[in-house]
C-alpha cells in the first residue's frame, strides 16, 4: 500500500480530489492511504502564521520553514523514510519515468508552496525531491500535487480497474496511445476503421500498434528516440518512412 501525505494551507482543495475518481477508488480498495495536512496545525504564534516577508526585502511572502520541518518530522515515523517531494517550478520535470518511480515507494510526502515558496533552509534539511509540473509557474502546489498523486496513483496495481488500460495509456510505453472509436460505427458520415469491426484480435493489434507509431512519429517525433522498440516496432516505422520517402 502506498501512502500519500499533502502539506498544504489550503486542505480543503483535495476535497473534491480525495472524493472522486482514480484515488478515491484506491483509497476505498485500500490500495492508497491518503492525509491532508493542514500546515497551520504545526505553526507557533497565535496567529497561525505560515509565511513572513522575504530577508532582503522584495514582494512577496516566503512559506516559513519550522512548521513544514514538524509535519515532516511527525510524518517520519516508518522504518523506512517518507520520500519527500516539493512541488516547484524549479524541479525536474515530471514524467510518466517518474510518476513509476514514485509508485513504487511505501510513502510519499508531498509539500504544496504558495506565494514565493518555500525558505531555501526546507531544501538543506530535507533534502526534498524537487518536481516541476513543466515550465511555467502556478499560483500554488495544490493543483501540482493532486497532478502528481493522480498519475502515481494509477500506477499502482489495482488502482485503475484495467491494469491493460493503464500499459496501454500513452507514454507507458514511451510512445503516444492509439485512436479510440466507440458506438455508434457511423456518425455524421465518419465511420469506424473496418479493422476494430473485423473481430479479428491480430489485425487489431497490429493496426493499433501501427497507429501509435504513427502518432509518436508525427507528434511526438522525440519520443521514439528514448523508446524501447522491438523487431516489430521497428518494421513498422521502416514501413511508414517508406511512404513518404
Ligand atoms: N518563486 C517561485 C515560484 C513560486 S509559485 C519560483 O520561481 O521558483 C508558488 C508555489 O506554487 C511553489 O512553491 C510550488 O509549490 C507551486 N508551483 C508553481 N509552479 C509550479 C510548477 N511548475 N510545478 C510544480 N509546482 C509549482
Amino acid at each position: 500500500m502506498l501512502r500519500i501525505d499533502f502539506v498544504t494551507i489550503f486542505p480543503r482543495m483535495f476535497d473534491a480530489f480525495l472524493a472522486e475518481g482514480v484515488i478515491a477508488r484506491g483509497v476505498k480498495q485500500g490500495l492508497l492511504d491518503v492525509h491532508v495536512h493542514d500546515l497551520r496545525d504545526y505553526t507557533s504564534d497565535k496567529h497561525r502564521s505560515t509565511d513572513d516577508e522575504a530577508y532582503g526585502g522584495g514582494p512577496g511572502m516566503v512559506m516559513l520553514a519550522e512548521p513544514v520541518l514538524r509535519v515532516v518530522e511527525k510524518l517520519n515515523v516508518d522504518i523506512q523514510k517518507p520520500h519527500v517531494v516539493m512541488t516547484s517550478p524549479q524541479g525536474r520535470t515530471f514524467t510518466q519515468a517518474i510518476a513509476k518511480e514514485l509508485a513504487k515507494k511505501q510513502h510519499l510526502i508531498i509539500l504544496c508552496g504558495r506565494y514565493e515558496g518555500f525558505d531555501e533552509r526546507i531544501r538543506e534539511s530535507v533534502n526534498p525531491d524537487e518536481i516541476s509540473i513543466g515550465d511555467f509557474v502556478v499560483s500554488g502546489g495544490e493543483i501540482p500535487a493532486m497532478l502528481i498523486a493522480d498519475a502515481v496513483g494509477r500506477m499502482i496495481e489495482g488502482v485503475v480497474g484495467n491494469s491493460g488500460s493503464v500499459e496501454e495509456d500513452s507514454f507507458f510505453n514511451g510512445l503516444l496511445d492509439y485512436p479510440h472509436y466507440t458506438r455508434p460505427e457511423e456518425i455524421r458520415g465518419m465511420r469506424v476503421p473496418d479493422v476494430l469491426l473485423s473481430g479479428h484480435h491480430e489485425k487489431i493489434r497490429l493496426w493499433r500498434r501501427e497507429q501509435a507509431l504513427r502518432r509518436t512519429l508525427r507528434l511526438r517525433p522525440d519520443l521514439l528516440k528514448n523508446a524501447e522498440l522491438d523487431d516489430e516496432a521497428r518494421a513498422i516505422l521502416r514501413k511508414i518512412e517508406n511512404e513518404s520517402g
